[in-house]
């Protein structure tokens, strides 16, 4: 009998993964509260490579919307809260894991949607996956209907759950419809979308999808991810926007993006909530997050929904943004909302693109490829903050169309070694 050398497997598998152009590494990237959107990225190696290069990049990628990670309001919140009740929550929220702290950031979660009941979680991806799981296990032959475009956390509860699943072309309606019309009205259906795409920037039907499900009997599970805290009245996402809260089951949110901590939650009725308090396993059966979070999420919430002049900031430069790209020609999807992909197409030139980015013109961006994006589909995902001004702008796109347009790039014989760091 052959014996199977799972060392081999895995370097086997690492190295062809790594031909294909996909191979990732990870940035180490400090951003201090008092220079932010400068940052400093933390090695030795870049260091010696180059020390202007190890001081100042300005972050164009980052999910952190409003900077709320920094707003000193929060941060001495969750300073207060550490220094009272320490550090790690000591359980699951079965297991004394459930503090004041928790239950007032479910309430006011509740409050901020208009709906019955939250319930938080480690994190959104996990929120998304173990509800979807719950209720697909609750409903017998429920059929779900899913987004292309859907973001990992989703498509795995969905897959976990073991159900049917019929795939709509992204955003498509006509499509959406014709599925869901071949299926029995009475069958269960599950509807799973998101309001703002991620990596795209694109923003769903949501009325139109709300009066499909309605028509054809399906429950409606929506991710609000990238849009709470900057779209909608007070922030409250793109289903207040759209005025179809009421009529959304289940809205899926973060704590981690718009503003600023570590968490996800769901918002629904009190019922639904309750179900999934008692049998989702990434609920039950995980320790609750730190008091602190909670407590941080909790005023971050309060001062986002205040927070009008920094979201119009935000849409106005974006705006402004995408007028200098289509003036230099330079490839983006052009969108409706604040995620501004500038599209490199093959991975290699994405990564390409993001080195001289970083080495020559002092700006952090994140290449974007697969698995994250269609294999073709590599990218350059910029996002802009309060914290960034028109002469930022101005800098970043004169940088993207020295980088992008130049025919020939000139790269710099590197250190050796150096490749570990330098290539993200
Ligand atoms: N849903 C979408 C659409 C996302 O893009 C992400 C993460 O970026 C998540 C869910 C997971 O969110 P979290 O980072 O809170 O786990």
């Amino acid at each position: 009998m052959s014996e199977l050398n799972y060392k081999y497997h895995f370097k086997s598998l690492m190295n062809s993964f790594r031909d294909d152009g996909f191979y990732r590494t990870f940035t180490p990237i400090i951003r201090n509260m008092d220079s932010f959107p400068f940052s400093k990225i933390d090695h030795g190696i870049v260091k010696k490579y180059n020390d202007n290069n190890s001081e100042s990049l300005q972050i164009w990628c980052t999910n952190d919307y409003l900077n709320m990670s920094h707003n000193p309001d929060v941060v001495n919140e969750m300073i207060k809260v550490i220094r009272k009740v320490g550090t790690g929550s000591g359980g699951t929220r079965n297991i004394s894991g459930t503090t004041p702290y928790h239950q007032n950031l479910e309430k006011i979660i509740a409050d901020f949607h208009n709906k019955e009941a939250g319930l938080i979680f480690n994190s959104a991806y996990l929120a998304n996956q173990t509800v979807i799981w719950t209720i697909c296990k609750s409903l017998k032959d429920i059929c779900v209907f899913s987004d292309s475009l859907n973001h990992a956390s989703l498509i795995q509860g969905i897959k976990n759950s073991g159900s049917e699943c019929k795939i709509f072309e992204h955003n498509d309606l006509s499509n959406l419809k014709k599925l869901l019309k071949n299926e029995p009205y009475d069958r269960p259906k599950l509807l799973v979308f998101e309001s703002l795409y991620s990596m795209d920037g694109t923003i769903a039907p949501v009325n139109e999808y709300v009066e499909l499900a309605k028509k054809y009997n399906a429950l409606t599970y929506l991710d609000e991810v990238h849009a709470v805290g900057l779209y909608g009245k007070n922030g409250q996402g793109l289903a207040e926007h759209f005025n179809a809260s009421d009529d959304i089951d289940i809205i899926n949110g973060t704590l981690a993006k718009s503003f600023g901590q570590i968490g996800g939650y769901i918002v629904s009725d009190k019922y639904l909530t309750d179900y999934i308090k008692s049998f989702a396993p990434g609920f039950i059966f995980t320790t609750s997050m730190m008091p602190s979070v909670a407590a941080a999420a909790s005023k971050s919430i309060q001062i986002v929904k205040k927070a009008d002049d920094k979201r119009k900031y935000i849409m106005e430069h974006a705006q402004y943004l995408k007028k200098l790209l289509t003036e230099k020609n330079i490839p983006f999807l052009n969108n409706n909302s604040h995620i501004i992909p500038v599209m490199a197409y093959k991975s290699s030139k994405a990564k390409q693109y993001s080195k001289i980015l970083r080495d020559f013109h002092n700006i952090y961006v994140q290449p974007i490829f697969y698995p994250t994006v269609a294999k073709n589909k590599a990218r350059l995902r910029i996002t802009v903050t309060p914290k960034h001004t028109k002469k930022d702008i101005q800098i970043l796109v004169q940088a993207l169309s020295k980088t992008i347009l130049s025919e020939k790039i000139d790269i710099p014989k590197l250190p050796k070694n150096s490749d570990k760091v330098l290539v993200a």
